[in-house]
């Protein structure tokens, strides 16, 4: 079974499209971010997908706002037993309660804790955010060099930061670039996806057939590796395509 994959923006927002032999279009609106995307039968073309994202339009923006309402609901207790993630692995979390300044260890399958018994839930939380945001910035400045030097180009400033649709992204004319900090609970190979995505952005702003070769040339799983930072979908809906 033959696939292709490619990009499309419509109306501003990203989709990832992956052409596959099935009869119908399906759509799927993926967590953490609401990421968009299209699995699309192989006699479609660029603008007969274009047209059915654009139909879905209202139910897209209507899937990525309620997931924006349950990821926020789901905003996690910080006690003993909860699961996270950390690099693609589920973790249990130890809360072990002790006076002092607070940090986080991997031990096996667990991530301890350590925190004062009166710290909140909230305090908890922002304690988790810091640790995420180190372990991204422990693990970019490798994988940037890598990548520098592979393609001849330097990154001259990044920023990791919470986004709420992306999980990077690229300004063309300072060059700077944004990571999320969701990526710490991805698997590594899903940053460097990111990290190389967004470097081609320095040769190509768009998401088109150039930007597509030259994916394929610097990272020829890009595909599988893009694939693994969307969860199962939200939603997902199928319809007739004419
Ligand atoms: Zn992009």
């Amino acid at each position: 079974m033959s696939t292709a994959s490619a990009y499309m923006t419509v109306s501003g927002i990203d989709i990832d499209v992956i052409h596959k032999q099935i009869k119908h279009i399906h759509i799927g609106v993926y967590p953490p971010v609401g990421r968009v995307r299209v699995a699309a039968p192989q006699r479609l073309d660029d603008d007969q997908i274009r047209r059915a994202v654009i139909q879905r339009l209202p139910w897209i923006r209507r899937q990525q706002k309620e997931l924006e309402k349950t990821v926020r609901q789901s905003t996690r207790e910080m006690v003993t037993g909860e699961s996270h993630y950390v690099w693609g692995v589920r973790k249990r979390l130890k809360v072990v309660e002790r006076p002092g300044r607070a940090h986080f260890e991997v031990e096996g399958d667990r991530l301890v804790l350590f925190t004062p018994a009166e710290s909140t839930a909230e305090v908890r939380r922002s304690q988790l955010d810091r640790w995420y945001r180190e372990q991204l910035r422990r693990e970019l400045p490798a994988l940037i060099s890598k990548w520098e030097s592979a393609l001849g180009v330097s990154v001259p400033k990044w920023t990791i930061r919470r986004m709420k649709t992306k999980w990077g992204s690229c300004n063309r004319e300072s060059r700077h670039l944004w990571f999320n900090v969701e990526l710490a609970k991805k698997h590594p190979n899903s940053l460097e996806y990111i990290v190389v995505h967004e470097m081609t952005h320095y040769v190509d702003g768009t998401h088109g057939s150039r930007f597509i070769e030259l994916m394929d040339e610097r990272l020829p799983d890009w595909e599988m590796r893009r694939d693994d930072l969307n969860g199962a979908p939200l939603a997902e809906e199928e319809w007739n395509s004419k």
